[in-house]
């Protein structure tokens, strides 16, 4: 399912000595509208990290989750 996009952030990061680059924040919805569901992306030379997490215990127990997408899990009761 897509998830709704509540919040887009970005700015500038010098960087860790490397060169500076952008890192993007983006906030989602989560699936029971209860929690959030978070995209992290450092796009830094050198440091190229994306991390997605939600700080919904729930939906973290059902669902994988993509870039503004969560998919349920296999193994969900
Ligand atoms: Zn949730």
């Amino acid at each position: 399912m897509d998830l709704k996009l509540i919040e887009e952030t970005s700015y500038q990061s010098d960087g860790f000595g490397s060169g500076s680059g952008e890192v993007i924040t983006e906030v989602y919805e989560c699936p029971c509208k209860k929690g959030k569901v978070y995209y992290e992306k450092e796009n830094i030379p050198g440091f190229r990290t994306v991390e997605i997490f939600s700080d919904c215990e729930e939906c973290k127990e059902s669902f994988d989750f993509g870039r503004g997408t969560a998919k349920a899990k296999e193994n969900t009761i």
